[in-house]
């Protein structure tokens, strides 16, 4: 999975850069609100910038379906960006018509060119050929520097690849070579922890897991229902039955597989999903019919402590309860603090993604000292299940 062309190989000097970033940012009556996606497109953009090249940035923002939005137009993240490059960012409001080519050719050595969202163009989401075509009129040389984009075949991820040398952005490095230390070529033993709310949105995921992976620990809603396949009564908690056939698959999986697969064995209960209900800690093997399992007990957080005391790599997605009610962060954020310890003191690489997880981590106050945190939620759990990623692929 490392065997990408990088812009650092790449001839800029003087050529138009074509460079796919993620600036679909949160924005709030025209303004930027959070400019984190902004600022990770700084790296390429400056290395471009240094070496000559005329950067014309390509991004796609909302959803407009294939038409023209005023509200999703990109021109509010030119000045922003500019503010933070501290230098010009022009804006064109066209994307491959005789505007945006007029633009690029006014373009001198070391400037930037905004154009306009991509998805203003039908062609776009089709990855119409005609449209990738169209596209790589604007370059010489395309980047992509938008990972979170690139579990997408689009005009702008994967098709104008085609037409042009491609090589990923130093953003898309991180992210790739970061995921590849974790799951593809990581120290080991690995320990995966997933949780979340339902088996059924990461069936794939799991089944992926348990092939690469030493240790995989199952919690939040999503153990329930393992737990329920394999006989344990969990009352009135959050569990999808009808996948108890799938589930059992799973577990089967990890067996042959020689997977150690950890699902929790106490837990705290409640009879009523809010803030501070009364609760009862048990052993799972012990809940009652009206009560819920909303978070993982003390003995479960300390057999996951164990198992990542011995690890060498730490691969997190989702958390382990009912995160955002109190008192069920506990085993969410108690685990991540642990992750975090043995991050900082050098004994793992601690890597972890998906929207829940990035907001679990921030509310545990860890985020920092883990080695990466992904916040391209369907790439990186895209990647996680093992799948080939268009916009990846095309930079091969
Ligand atoms: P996901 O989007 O699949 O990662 O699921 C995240 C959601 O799962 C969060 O909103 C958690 O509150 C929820 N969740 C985790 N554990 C439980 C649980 N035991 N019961 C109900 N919801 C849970």
């Amino acid at each position: 999975m490392t065997d990408i062309r990088r812009i650092q190989d790449a001839e800029v000097a003087g050529k138009r850069v074509l460079v796919r970033v993620d600036f679909n940012v949160p924005m709030k009556d025209g303004a930027v609100t959070d400019d984190t996606r902004l600022k990770a497109a700084l790296p390429t953009i400056e290395h471009l910038k240094q070496a000559g090249a005329r950067t014309v940035l390509l991004a796609h923002f909302g959803r407009p379906k294939g038409q023209r939005v005023d509200e999703m137009s990109l021109e509010p993240v030119a000045q922003p960006l500019a503010d933070l490059l501290g230098d010009p960012v022009d804006f064109v409001d066209d994307i491959t018509g005789a505007d945006a080519l007029e633009a690029v050719s006014d373009m001198s050595d070391g400037d930037v060119l905004l154009i306009q969202n991509t998805r203003f163009e039908a062609g776009e989401e089709k990855n119409d050929p005609a449209f990738a075509e169209a596209l790589a009129k604007l370059g010489d040389v395309y980047v992509n520097d938008a990972f979170s984009a690139a579990h997408r075949a689009h005009g702008s991820t994967e098709g104008v690849a085609k037409h042009l040398p491609a090589y990923a952005g130093l953003s898309m490095q991180r992210e790739i070579d970061h995921l590849v230390q974790a799951l593809e070529a990581p120290e080991r033993p690995v320990v995966a922890l997933v949780g979340g709310a339902k088996v059924s949105t990461k069936i794939e995921l799991l089944e992926n897991l348990v092939k690469k992976v030493d240790v995989l620990f199952v919690g939040g809603g999503m153990a329930n229902t393992l737990l329920h396949a394999k006989g344990v009564n969990v009352g009135a908690s959050l569990c999808e039955k009808d996948l108890a056939d799938t589930a059992r698959a799973i577990l089967a999986a990890a067996e042959t597989a020689g997977c150690q697969l950890i699902l929790p064995n106490d837990a705290l209960v409640a009879t009523e999903f809010k803030p501070h209900p009364e609760t009862r800690l048990t052993s799972v093997n012990d809940v009652a019919e009206n009560e819920m399992i909303l978070d993982c007990g003390p003995a479960t957080i300390t057999a996951l402590a164990v198992a990542m005391d011995g690890a060498k790599t730490v691969i997190w997605n989702g958390p382990l309860g009912a995160f955002e009610t109190p008192p069920f962060d506990t085993a969410t954020v108690t685990a991540a603090k642990h992750v975090a310890d043995l991050a900082r003191e050098g004994e793992i690489v601690a890597v972890a993604g998906g929207g829940d997880t990035v907001a679990a981590l921030n509310q545990a106050g860890v985020a920092d000292d883990f080695t990466f945190i992904s916040t391209a939620g369907g790439a990186f759990l895209e990647w996680m299940e093992g799948k080939a990623l268009p916009g990846v692929e095309a930079l091969r």
